[in-house]
């Protein structure tokens, strides 16, 4: 087992990992911006090094600067958690010559997976059914136009080296091609530094649903069943939860045996996502895999009482799985709890929490990195907090959601608990009925004074 793990990320997710890090015995190293000295990583790891000014890219993108980081604590392993150099294959290969652990998949994996394109390919030889679209990447505008012609409109562009719903345009007619192809490689450009689109079908009000799969050294992959990610907000997951409601027994099986043969094609060794949309009819399509730890890991963590983090760490030192397949007999649902105002926009709303009483009791778990008094830094993701919470059923687990959501204070900032607390009242979303156009036509109302 490793003895010292560097923890390359910041906010909740590294607060996550050093938890782990701790019952399991193991020493842990934070890497900090000078944004983030008053962060509570920094404070709950054993050793902390700071890395540079708040801009990412001179911070926790750094590789040069994260490598002297180790060196200089002698960690044996990394943990990339999400975002930052998570999914980066360059990076894990730089870990592997510097005879340092990268917790996570291969680099050879997460490039199968990482490009959406390969990926895509990869699985139609695996026998996964994906979604329509190019055949690989466009070449230019009318190329572009005569492949959406082909498949027929609307369409998706998207960007291959793409997250967090950026480089993604919704195109319902040939006339407005043009302009949507534009927009998307630039902002794919500015975000990802690689301008390659593909185009798929625009599949029209489909569901979210993701399979946790787990896989080891030895070539034995299972899945933990799924998550509902359907409640987003420009392709943002705002809630998650399992079972999903639109689920089957029947679907389940199909899909987890799908997602399980997608992992085994590569060799998939730790722990991933593959993500699918669901038609109205039940017919699944493979969308990208996610060859990291998801936000919303503590779902499946909650629903089967299992710690996702501790497995990456014992299969990457070599630890065989001991579990078959999950299905689930509980439930579990996650709020995101964004620094955003939900009555304006959602604009972003950093600045310095004032007060800070997070909810507590039987069934509610909250992962965050802030408390009373932290400032929130606007050069980072919005997210301050997770709420969890399970109970046996769905109705259950909305029902002490809406509770721990009364219970939850957070002054001097706009969060978005009220709209969390508004969905959770709303008839279609108890119902279990909706789908990823769902936020479209959601009101907000009135914000209470
Ligand atoms: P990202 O990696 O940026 O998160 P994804 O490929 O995971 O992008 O897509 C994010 C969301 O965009 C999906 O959850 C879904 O709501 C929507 N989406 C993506 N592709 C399609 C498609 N072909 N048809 C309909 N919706 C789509």
């Amino acid at each position: 087992m490793f003895e010292k793990i560097l923890i390359a990320n910041r906010g909740e997710i590294a607060l996550r990992i050093i938890r782990t890090c701790r019952e399991m015995g193991i020493k842990t190293v934070a890497v900090y911006s000078t944004a983030d000295r008053e962060s509570l990583h920094v404070r709950f790891a054993d050793e902390a090094v700071c890395i540079g000014p708040p801009a990412s890219a001179d911070s926790y993108l750094s590789v040069p600067k994260i490598m002297a980081a180790v060196e200089i604590t002698n960690a044996d392993a990394i943990h990339p958690g999400y975002g930052f150099l998570a999914e980066n294959a360059a990076f894990a290969e730089v870990c592997s010559q510097y005879g340092i652990k990268f917790i996570g998949p291969t680099p050879a994996q997460i490039r199968k997976m990482g490009d959406k394109i390969t990926a895509k390919d990869t699985m139609i030889k695996a026998g996964v059914p994906v979604v329509p679209g190019s055949d690989g990447l466009i070449k230019d505008v009318k190329h572009g136009m005569k492949v959406a012609k082909e498949i027929g409109y609307p369409v998706i562009i998207k960007a291959t080296a793409g997250g967090g719903g950026k480089g993604m345009r919704i195109i319902w007619e040939a006339k407005d091609f043009e302009n949507n192809w534009n927009n998307a490689r630039q902002e794919a450009k500015a975000s990802f530094g690689n301008d390659g689109i593909y185009i798929e079908k625009y599949i029209e009000e489909p569901r979210h649903i993701e399979f946790q799969i787990v896989g080891d050294q030895y070539g034995k992959v299972i899945h933990l069943s799924e998550r509902d990610c359907s409640i987003q907000r420009r392709h943002q997951k705002l809630v998650e939860e399992c079972p999903s409601p639109f689920m089957t027994d029947e679907l389940r099986l199909k899909m987890g045996e799908a997602a399980v043969k997608a992992g085994q094609c590569i060799n998939y060794e730790g722990v991933g996502t593959i993500e699918f949309l669901v038609d109205k009819y039940r017919n699944f399509y493979f969308m990208e895999m996610n060859t990291r730890i998801q936000v919303e890991h503590p779902v499946t963590e909650e629903v089967i009482d299992h710690d996702l983090i501790k497995e990456q760490i014992k299969i990457a030192a070599g630890e065989p799985i001991t579990g078959e397949n999950y299905f689930p007999n509980a439930h579990a649902m996650e709020c995101r709890i964004n620094a955003e105002d939900p009555f304006n926009n959602f604009r972003p709303s950093p600045g310095k929490i004032v007060s800070f009483h997070s909810p507590k009791g039987h069934g509610v778990r909250v992962d965050t990195h802030v408390y009373a008094s932290y400032t929130i830094p606007p050069y980072y993701d919005s997210m301050i907090a997770k709420l969890i919470c399970r109970a046996r059923t769905r109705e259950e687990c909305i029902k002490k959601m809406e509770r721990a959501l009364d219970e939850f204070v957070v002054e001097g900032i706009k969060t978005t608990i009220p709209f969390h607390q508004r969905l959770m009242r709303d008839e279609n979303f108890r119902a279990g009925n909706f789908t990823t156009a769902f936020l479209n036509t959601f009101e907000m109302g009135e914000e209470q004074k």
